[in-house]
This record gives C-alpha cells, sequence and structure tokens, in this order.
C-alpha cells in the first residue's frame, strides 16, 4: 500500500510490477549496509547489493527480482528505468533512514520481527534451543543457511524496541535521529 499523502514534501513512489503491496523487498546499495538489517530485523525481504556491482547491473536485479532499490547515491536516479524503482534516501543515519522510507512507503516496522536472517536474509526455521544459553527465552530460531541462531535475549528485546520506536515514529510523523546501538 502507498501512502497518498500529498502534503509531504517527498514524491510518492510507483508500486513496481509484481509488487507485493503489503509485502515489498528491497535491494539496499552497500551504502546502506545497516538499513538493509534493520530492514530484515522488520521482515521485509532485503538483498544486498554485492561489491563494485554496476548501477545498470543493480537496477536490472531489482526489475527482475520485484525490488525496490534503495540507495543514496542521486546519480541511480538518473538511469533509464529508474522511476518507480529507485527510492533516493538522504539521511546518513539508520533512524533518518528509516523515517524517510517510511514516509515514502507504507512500512510497518514489527511486520514480522526476527523471522529473517540479520546476516543472510533467509527465512529462520524454527529450533530447538538446545544448547542456547541458560536462562534464554524462546521462540528460538535458526538460518538454515549460515546456522545463527536466534532466540529473545537482551539484542534482539533491544532491537524490538527500536522497531517499535520506528513504527511510532511512522505513524506520528516524529522521530529522533538516536538510533540506540549499532546492528
Ligand atoms: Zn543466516
Amino acid at each position: 500500500m502507498i501512502r497518498g499523502d500529498t502534503a509531504r514534501s517527498e514524491p510518492t513512489i510507483g508500486l513496481p510490477t509484481g509488487e507485493s503491496p503489503d509485502d515489498p523487498r528491497f535491494l539496499c546499495d552497500r551504502m546502506l549496509i545497516r538499513l538493509c538489517r534493520w530492514l530484515r530485523a522488520a521482515g521485509y525481504d532485503t538483498s544486498l547489493a554485492g561489491e563494485r556491482t554496476s548501477d545498470r547491473r543493480l537496477l536490472t536485479t531489482a526489475v527482475v527480482e520485484h525490488r525496490y532499490l534503495l540507495t543514496r547515491d542521486r546519480k541511480l536516479l538518473e538511469h533509464r528505468g529508474a522511476a518507480g524503482r529507485v527510492i533516493r534516501l538522504q539521511a546518513v543515519r539508520p533512524a533518518g533512514q528509516a523515517a524517510e522510507l517510511a514516509r515514502r512507503l507504507a512500512l510497518d516496522w514489527l511486520h514480522a520481527p526476527f523471522s529473517r536472517c540479520l546476516l543472510c536474509n533467509e527465512p529462520l526455521h524454527v529450533d530447538s534451543g538446545h544448547g542456547a544459553p541458560p536462562g534464554s527465552h524462546g521462540p528460538f530460531r535458526r538460518c538454515p543457511s549460515c546456522a545463527r541462531r536466534y532466540w529473545d535475549g537482551g539484542h534482539v528485546r533491544r532491537m524490538r524496541a527500536q522497531l517499535t520506536a520506528w513504527r511510532h515514529a511512522a505513524s506520528t510523523g516524529m522521530h529522533r535521529d538516536d538510533e540506540s546501538f549499532i546492528l
């Protein structure tokens, strides 16, 4: 779903063909690696551009995989086919980028939290929790690709609190550029 709030200065973004309005997918360029991980934490299918990938290749990948291409590089907007496909963010920090993105798309920062691996974007599998630190709480999940395990520990709780704050900020139009810790 695209927000049609014409009172804001940012142009609204058309929906790429084949995109599910409630489950957008993203491709982040290398400058947005931290935002990439936050989008994965929120549950959005988000891939990260490979190193030294050309702009043309990035755009082609975004089209083929039905992804919005997120970038801070103004030059990407000049490519043919960029309209409605490329979203240029101006903020330097993830909190500001999250706010910009929420103004452009109807993102839910609690879309499906901690359902994807932060490192490789794979949907997580349910895990038994065997071998998790004593006293840790489920649900226990495991990445089928890199085998990283996730549970409801302090790091996940702090991230969830950050996502909750961004969701609140998106609904009120207020945000503080103070991502509380580094992903
Ligand atoms: Zn993984």
